[in-house]
């Protein structure tokens, strides 16, 4: 009897003391069975690429590292199990890991030259997290420098005006995406009076930052860098950073196109031919600002361009009593069926998966999922495939070859992206091999090499510089706050509506009347507007 009860015990006691020395060993580097020490797995992390997302903290299922000054820090290294997670899931390669006495990995980048231009595909630039420079303030920053260094490098404005097939748009500059590196170029290009276009495959702009967590702050780092691009950045929440940069976008009228996501693009006879999924652009020079998140792969299906079906959930909150269904069977598409079911919502959903089992879900996702089966706040169709989507309702094949027509007022295609540098690749530009510790310059004196001092656009609604040039030596800077500064642009299209386009040569300087879709204005060589002031002065020199 004894030794019934006894016996498991002392199992117990034994094999827990294996686990033990085991846990021991690893943490110490030294392998029990050998005596040996073992070499361990170090992290590196590389500050000017570390963005301070927190998804290396939130992945550690031991909480070694944590966030210090927005900086991922290893701080519990002896809890450490070794399982690389952290290192996978960083965006940007800032955090890698290697053994111990050896060096860190090297890391891939695009093959740029100092202006972020590819050095195999001249008049293509990769600006902002995609070109290995993340941080909003860079973006910024770097948005700006592509076009003025487009502008001094062969982009004739106007150019292809003449002689643009049918059906397809032609513009100077395409740039491609709609984060802080997109939107600061289109503002510079409007500022330079440049015909752009912005092509965004979400249904929002910014929507990397959008989508930050809730409350989440954007720190305006790098703080020894000067935001010197068309829009501010300082240190405040992702909504009231999104708010802002909307009043401002509102204001200017940025020709944005949403929903179109970038496919392909063709380099031929100095012309760039840019497809999306629903046109076609042709441009001079393109700015691809794509940041790292990727391309989401389609279903190929008839109906998936249709409004109601997109490639990305944002904020599930906003989906109430809806019915819906999601495509997919990763994390992704778990969380968001997950997310949409929650009881608060009221939400029907259907999650519609080609395969009959999960296999690459995390446990917890799995277990989450499993709960609302279970409740029937999910409705799980493994085996099924989507055939077409229709107005309001989604036609699926079923794992026993039946067809159903089930209701939908949304549908999200959660089936993964293609990393983009593949996708680069593709297009023609190389990426080469750098040390762990490579970083570029500082994105504020690239901007002021091109086009002199600027002042720090660190603070909402403080004086935004709308630099105006006309020709290279004509040059105004004027200097309000962003309502009078574009309350003095209207007066001067009002002005030119007046007078027909003209330049006339003044005294006091030269002014030049511009349409108005172009925003190019000249106006006398210093203009001053006072902050709230609906009238444009001349200042003397
Ligand atoms: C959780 C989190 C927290 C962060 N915190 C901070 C912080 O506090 N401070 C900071 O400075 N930075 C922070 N960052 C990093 C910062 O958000 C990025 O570095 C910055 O947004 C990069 O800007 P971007 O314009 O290069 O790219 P993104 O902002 O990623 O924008 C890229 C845009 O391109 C679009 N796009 C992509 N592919 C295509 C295509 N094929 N066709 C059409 N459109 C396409 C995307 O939909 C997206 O809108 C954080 C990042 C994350 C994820
Ligand atoms: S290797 Fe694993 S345990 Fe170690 S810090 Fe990274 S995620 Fe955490
Ligand atoms: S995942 Fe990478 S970028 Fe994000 S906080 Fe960690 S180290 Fe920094």
């Amino acid at each position: 009897m004894l030794a019934i009860i006894v016996g498991p015990i002392v199992a117990i006691l034994i094999i827990g003391l294996i686990l033990y020395l085991r846990a021991q060993g690893a943490k110490k580097g030294t392998s029990p069975a050998s005596g040996k020490r073992s070499k361990l797995l170090i992290h590196s992390i590389n500050d000017d690429r570390c963005t301070g997302c927190d998804a290396c903290v939130l992945v550690c299922p031991t909480d070694v590292l944590e966030l210090r000054n927005n900086k991922s820090r290893v701080v519990r290294f002896n809890d450490c199990i070794q399982c690389e997670q952290c290192a996978h899931v960083c965006p940007t390669n800032a955090l890698v890991m290697h053994y111990e006495g050896t060096e860190p990995p090297p890391v891939l980048v695009p093959d740029l030259d100092e202006y972020y231009q590819s050095k195999t595909v001249p008049g293509l630039y990769l600006v902002g997290e995609a070109a290995g420079k993340p941080l909003v303030k860079n973006a910024v920053n770097l948005g700006r420098a592509a076009v003025e260094h487009a502008l001094r490098n062969g982009l004739r404005p106007g150019a292809l005006r003449a002689g643009s097939p049918m059906g397809v748009t032609s513009v100077d500059v395409v740039i491609v995406g709609s984060g802080p590196a997109g939107l600061s170029a289109a503002m510079a290009c409007l500022q330079r009076g440049l015909s752009y276009v912005v092509l965004e495959k979400d249904s929002f702009v910014a929507s990397t930052i959008a989508r930050y967590p809730k409350g989440k702050k954007v720190m305006a780092e790098p703080y020894d860098v000067r935001c010197v691009g068309l829009l501010p950045v300082w240190d405040a929440t992702k909504d009231d950073t999104i708010r802002e940069w909307n009043r401002i976008l509102e204001q200017v009228d940025l020709d944005i196109r949403l929903r179109q996501v970038v496919e392909d693009i063709k380099y031929e006879g100095g012309v760039f031919t840019v497809k999306t999924d629903k046109a076609t652009y042709r441009g001079q020079k393109v700015l691809l600002c794509i940041g790292t998140r990727g391309k989401p792969r389609r279903l190929g299906v008839p109906g998936e361009d249709k409004p109601h079906v997109q490639p990305l959930l944002d904020d599930p909150d906003l989906y109430r009593g809806k019915t819906i269904l999601v495509v997919g069977g990763g994390d992704s598409a778990v969380e968001a069926a997950v997310a949409l079911s929650d009881p608060s919502l009221r939400n029907r959903v259907v999650l519609s998966y080609r395969g009959r089992q999960f296999n690459r879900v995390k446990a917890r996702n799995r277990q989450e999922l499993d709960a609302a089966v279970e409740q029937q706040r999910v409705l799980l169709l493994l085996g099924s495939k989507v055939v077409e989507f229709k107005d309001r309702a989604t036609v699926l094949l079923l794992g026993d070859g039946r067809q159903k027509t089930i209701p939908t007022d949304h549908a999200f295609v959660l089936i993964g992206g293609d990393p983009p540098i593949k996708w680069l690749e593709s297009i023609g530009i190389r990426y080469v091999q750098v040390p762990h510790s490579f970083t570029r310059g500082p994105t504020d004196q690239l901007v002021e090499r091109l086009i002199g001092r600027q002042p720090d656009n660190n603070r909402p609604g403080q004086p935004i510089p709308i630099q105006i040039h006309y020709e290279e030596e004509e040059s105004a800077t004027i200097m309000a706050d962003q309502s009078a500064a574009m309350e003095a642009v209207r007066q001067a299209f009002m002005q030119q509506a007046l007078s027909g386009f003209k330049k006339k040569k003044e005294r006091a300087g030269l002014t030049i009347m511009v349409p108005k879709e172009k925003f190019l204005l000249h106006l006398p060589e210093k203009m001053h507007v006072e902050a709230g002031a609906a009238k444009v002065g001349t200042m003397r020199r």
